[in-house]
């Protein structure tokens, strides 16, 4: 049984004044991974964690992460004008995105972002994009800033169980084409690169990490080598996973740190290649598991099996749909009452994969009964639409002190008519 960083009580307070359903994040938890986090990689000079903006667009919790020096990887218009917003610029953005826009190369840009290519053919379209007046950057603007290739290891590199086999993956240069890729930018007048891979989601082996890692420093010696230029950085992304199964074990950060120095000692000071930074680009395993969607259960339904239906939907929290993703569900209150019914817990959207959890055992539910939804911090409310007319939810930040903040109002009918013109 998880361990909730509030009770019942303190829940029904909250839910008296915002009403269910609701994502709340836990400020203290939050805090204390991260420290965790950048402890485990304070061996490397430079390190830094540029969290990825998608997982939970949030600029409170942006700010939060800002205490600990974390930057923001970013992959659109609008979570690169949140970095801005919250103050993260320059090199503490990450610009990692595909399919790119030129207007948001121009934005990267502006704000003096890392940016991180996709595609060969993106160095080209990017020289467009910024172009005054017809007038590409000079080899002298181009001299001053940090750029980065994305690496596909395609059939190179074991695939992640989530992600899949890197070859079938859009992401990314194949290896000719990073060396290609490199060239090009050096003849422009870059001076400055970094090394970029993701080629997991959600990976609980700390082994596959260090592997990347492995991988990537190997890379940038046998590039650094082949085409003149040194690195600032590498960048192993995102993608380590948190246990959303009881029966998973959370990633041991030390050990990756640990496992990545070694790899680092061997490559890095073997091949006498300047020191490197190490970055990365995570978004679950930083708010993933200090994220709850607390709703309440507004029918229960006996037909064929028992369903509990809640005041929440998949519009809230779409993994367990979307992916048939196991979210663990607690009680408060009935903790010790004993798992002893089985429900389908359902939203009550008109589409049938609309359930929270199918066959699950828990306590006897009654209507009224509130329930806690687990691991909601990453991917959670973030991935939340508008279909069937369902709203988004509010967000709230319990705060080390546990005193409540909004953080996010929910969505009224208002907002879901906003953009409609329609006289009557
Ligand atoms: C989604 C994504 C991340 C974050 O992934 P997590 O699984 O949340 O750690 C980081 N980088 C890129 C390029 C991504 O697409």
């Amino acid at each position: 049984m998880r361990n909730l960083p509030f009770t019942k009580e303190k829940l029904e307070e909250i839910a008296a004044r915002w009403p269910t359903p609701f994502h709340i994040y836990d400020a203290k938890a939050i805090r204390e991974n991260a420290k965790r986090l950048k402890k485990s990689f304070s061996w490397n000079k430079g390190f830094r964690e540029f969290f990825a903006v998608k997982a939970t667009p949030n600029p409170h919790l942006m700010k939060l992460l800002q205490e600990f020096d974390f930057g923001s990887d970013c992959s659109s218009m609008a979570e690169l004008v949140l970095a801005e917003r919250v103050g993260n610029v320059g090199e503490k953005i990450m610009f990692t995105s595909n399919d790119t826009p030129a207007e948001e190369f121009r934005k990267a840009w502006e704000l003096g972002a890392i940016i991180n290519f996709d595609d060969l053919t993106h160095w080209e379209y990017f020289l467009d994009a910024v172009a005054v007046d017809g007038n590409r950057p000079q080899a002298a603007d181009l001299a001053s800033r940090l750029f980065c290739c994305r690496y596909n290891p395609g059939p190179l590199k074991g695939g992640n169980a989530i992600i899949g086999k890197p070859e079938e993956a859009k992401y990314g240069f194949t290896r000719e084409q990073l060396f290609e890729g490199y060239r090009r930018m050096k003849e422009a007048g870059v001076t400055r690169f970094g090394l970029h891979t993701m080629v997991a989601s959600n990976e609980l082996d700390p082994e596959y990490i260090i592997d990347t890692a492995k991988m990537l420093v190997d890379l940038v010696g046998d590039i650094s080598q082949q085409v003149g230029i040194t690195f600032e950085f590498v960048n192993i992304g995102g993608g380590i996973g948190i246990p959303y199964r009881p029966d998973q074990k959370a990633m041991d950060l030390e050990r990756v740190g640990k496992g990545i120095e070694a790899a680092y000692k061997a490559s890095v000071t073997g091949r006498g290649l300047k020191p490197l930074k190490l970055f990365m680009e995570c978004g679950r395993c930083i708010t993933g598991p200090y994220g709850y969607l607390v709703a309440r259960v507004r029918h229960i339904k006996n037909t064929y099996r028992m369903y509990a239906g809640l005041d929440a939907c998949m519009s809230n929290l779409m993994r367990p749909a979307l992916y048939g993703a196991y979210h663990e569900i607690v009680v408060p209150g009935k903790e010790s009452c004993g798992d002893t019914t089985t429900y389908d817990v359902t939203g009550s959207l008109c589409e049938n994969n609309d359930k929270f959890a199918i066959q699950r055992v828990l306590p006897v539910l009654e209507r009224g009964d509130l329930v806690v939804i687990c691991d909601a911090g990453a991917h959670g409310h973030a991935m939340g639409f508008q279909y069937n007319g369902k709203l988004r939810s509010a967000e709230l930040l319990l705060e080390s002190d546990g005193s409540v903040r909004e953080i996010r109002r929910a969505e009224t009918l208002d907002d879901y008519f906003a953009t409609l013109d329609f006289p009557g």
